[in-house]
């Protein structure tokens, strides 16, 4: 299979200390990775680094086979790469529908200026930005609430709802921050569904969690992280039986 993302020798340093140390994946098209580890161990710098948000210190990264190097952070979202974050990143006095419109403004914002002084056609690109905003949130379970203020919504349904805001987009390479942290056994259960819904169309996830019911459910493969190194790589049942893994993570 094509590897849509590939992470070659990527390191990152925060003054003296190294937080990634040369680490090396891919992403293939349509498949579920999991990027797993003790905290501190990495992954939300990977992720941070693969989405824009922080420039590495050293290694390469390639989107379908381009390098990401020289590409502006609001760019990602319209060449096929959007994210969420390990913290919540709502806006509460807005509606649900207007925090996950916010999400195709990212991809979007050109063409909406371009055709500002038109005020039809500003209208129908409007109209259809609403459409499919209302469709995700059908999607992930939020239709009752489209309308409510987001600060009015329960934790779960707010992380909901920042999938919804990353899917609108249309990406091809969806990232995700620990989406699962603080849900209850029926919501993860619920978003490991939506995931294999969204794989299952097209878009490829790179998946930080610790919830290893979750990762083990849906994950085509597993790559490990200790100390900003990675340390195993594998389908979840090697993984699990990979002493190292047990070892630095896995075990307690
Ligand atoms: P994980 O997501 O696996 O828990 P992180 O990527 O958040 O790990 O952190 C890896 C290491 O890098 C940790 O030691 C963390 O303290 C450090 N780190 C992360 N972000 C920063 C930052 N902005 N400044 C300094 N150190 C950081
Ligand atoms: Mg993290």
């Amino acid at each position: 299979m094509t590897a849509l993302l590939e992470v070659q020798q990527l390191s990152r340093d925060f003054g003296g200390v190294r937080a990634v140390n040369q680490v090396d994946f891919d992403v293939r098209q349509g498949e579920i990775l999991a990027l797993i580890g003790p905290n501190g161990a990495g992954k939300s710098t990977v992720l941070n680094m693969v989405s824009g948000v922080i420039p590495p210190s050293a290694g390469e990264i390639r989107f379908d086979g381009k390098p990401m190097a020289k590409v502006p952070g609001h760019e990602y979202a319209g060449l096929g790469i959007t994210r969420t974050f390990q913290n919540l990143q709502t806006f509460d006095d807005m509606t649900v529908l207007e925090n996950v419109m916010v999400g195709m403004h990212t991809r979007t914002r050109s063409s909406l200026l371009a055709c500002g002084m038109n005020l039809g056609s500003s209208r129908r690109e409007e109209q259809e930005m609403r459409e499919r905003a209302q469709i995700w949130l059908e999607h992930v379970g939020l239709a009752e609430e489209i309308s409510s203020l987001a600060g009015s919504l329960p934790y779960g349904k707010l992380r909901l709802m920042e999938i919804a805001r990353a899917m609108v987009a249309g990406p091809r390479l969806l990232l995700l921050d620990e989406p699962a942290a603080g849900l209850n056994h029926t919501e993860t259960a619920e978003m490991s569904r939506m995931f294999q819904e969204i794989r299952a169309n097209g878009t490829a996830i790179l998946l930080v969690e610790h919830d290893m019911d979750m990762i083990m459910t849906i994950a085509d493969r597993i790559v490990v992280l200790d100390q900003g190194a990675k340390i195993a790589e594998g389908t979840p049942r090697e993984i699990q039986e990979n002493p190292r893994v047990i070892a630095a993570y896995l075990g307690d």
